[in-house]
């Protein structure tokens, strides 16, 4: 069958990489033998699942992917965007293209994988090489493993490993590669707008790339304070590779050890997934399998909606509802306060976190709400309890986020708290004990 283009050609496949500076695989298909067609997929297996017609994520991919489009145009190229299911566009690619490699970015979620397993023996059987790197995470699979060969499940001798092992090899960046790239030429096409793909704008306001290095250098003092603009609020470009993660780390290396833990934490949970994969869907800690959760409806309903009569819970469930983001030390205290206080399972919380986050990660909201719920790798002792209150006094002792999130919020006369913080522990000390007891 007569092919579109008939010039051979590579294609590189924009997924979680949103960017031309420090891009490997993209890196190594302009320095391949064949000239490079980007392109990137709506994916119809995620779209679909999408309940708010106007999420924040979608419009974000689709600003980026209009940029990455206008950029491509200045050198004569252009994104080609599909909309539908990965392996039927790559069908349809093969058939129309004169393809001799595909290069992609790794991703360790279970459903990229399976995804790209599946459009890797397509391709395989048309002998076509698909050829991915790493880029997502400085360390992946078992380049960090215990000397016995197994995986790390407590962070701190991860983290140490990890960091001697980033002074033996040090982090490559890889120039931008738009200007100096040997591009498949295509005429000029607009990206679809939004409603085309069945979704509107959101109005929510998208963080900056850019963060002054003042924050990251007062990153260990200000980093626990909510009412403070004391954290990068980047999470949302690292989930996307709007950023590069290693130009990151050699930011964190020049400017604070404190951030850079935080960085570890992400490849941490990203190795977790890649060899636990089932964390995705069961306790990383088997032994609480027979914690009786108590799935109240609507408890739930009032922890979701921010009307739990815990001010630093309500606010915190607020600026998630309104912003799409929530402090880490809020998101502790909420993720805490939903599985402990009311003994709601933490997938719950963690569903509700993957509809409402523009960071959403799987990995490292997996390991939060595990982390948080007692149940998952190097967790918070099911015995830690946090009582919103303390956490209040300390960590935001003037009311500011409170009154930022919760304007009706009067010291004195706020909604009583849905359950008594004495009681709630001990109910949870009795609920988490039993589990252990039968596990
Ligand atoms: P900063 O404090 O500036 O940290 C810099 C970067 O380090 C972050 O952008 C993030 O990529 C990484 N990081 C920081 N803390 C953690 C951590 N504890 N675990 C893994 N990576 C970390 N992070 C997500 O990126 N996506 C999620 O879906 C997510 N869900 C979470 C759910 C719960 C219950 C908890 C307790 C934490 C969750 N986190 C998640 C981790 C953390 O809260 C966010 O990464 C952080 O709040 C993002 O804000 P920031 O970019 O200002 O972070």
């Amino acid at each position: 069958m007569a092919k579109l283009i008939a010039q051979e050609i590579s294609v590189f496949w924009f997924r979680r990489d949103l960017r031309f500076h420090d891009n490997t695989a993209l890196t190594f298909a302009l320095n391949g033998p064949y000239p490079v067609l980007p392109i990137f997929i709506l994916d119809r297996n995620i779209l679909d699942g999408l309940e708010n017609r106007a999420d924040p994520r979608v419009t974000f991919i689709h600003r980026e992917i209009q940029n990455l489009n206008l950029q491509l145009q200045e050198v004569g190229s252009g994104l080609q965007v599909y909309d539908g299911r990965p392996v039927k566009v790559w069908q349809e690619m093969i058939k129309n293209y004169n393809v001799k490699a595909i290069y992609a970015n790794r991703d360790y979620e279970p459903y990229a994988r399976k995804r790209d397993r599946e459009v890797y023996e397509l391709l395989a059987a048309q002998g076509i090489p698909f050829i991915s790197k790493k880029d997502h995470v400085i360390f992946e699979k078992s380049e960090v493993i215990k000397d016995d060969g197994t995986p790390y499940k407590v962070y701190t001798p991860y983290s140490k490993k990890w960091k001697s092992l980033l002074r033996q090899r040090p982090t490559t960046s890889y120039p931008s590669a738009l200007s100096s790239g040997n591009w498949v030429q295509v005429p000029h096409k607009a990206v679809m707008p939004l409603k085309d793909i069945g979704f509107s704008p959101s109005e929510i306001e998208l963080p900056s790339r850019e963060v002054p290095e003042k924050i990251i250098k007062s990153y260990h003092e200000n980093r626990d304070f909510p009412a403070i603009k004391g954290t990068s609020r980047l999470s949302l470009h690292l989930r996307f590779g709007t950023i590069s993660i290693r130009q990151l780390v050699t930011t964190a290396g020049r400017l604070s050890e404190k951030y850079l833990n935080e960085l570890i934490w992400r490849d941490f949970y990203q190795m977790i997934l890649w060899h636990f994969p089932q964390v995705e869907r069961e306790n990383f800690n088997r032994k609480y399998d027979g914690i009786e959760w108590r799935n109240n409806t609507e408890e739930f309903a009032k922890w979701c909606a921010g009307e739990t009569g815990y001010p630093i819970v309500d606010a915190g469930m607020r600026e998630l509802n309104s912003t799409g983001f929530m402090h880490n030390r809020v998101r502790m205290i909420t993720a805490s306060f939903l599985t402990k206080h009311l003994l709601i399972d933490w997938r719950w919380g963690e569903a509700y976190f993957a509809e409402k986050l523009l960071d959403y990660e799987l990995a490292s909201n997996n390991g939060g709400w595990q982390w948080a719920a007692g149940t998952g790798v190097d967790a918070a002792p099911y015995f830690r309890i946090f009582n919103p209150d303390s956490q209040t006094k300390k960590f935001d002792q003037k009311h500011q986020y409170i009154k930022k999130w919760v304007p009706e919020y009067q010291e004195f006369a706020y909604p009583a708290p849905m359950v008594d913080h004495k009681f709630a522990r001990e109910r949870v000390l009795k609920t988490y004990r039993k589990a252990l007891e039968n596990g």
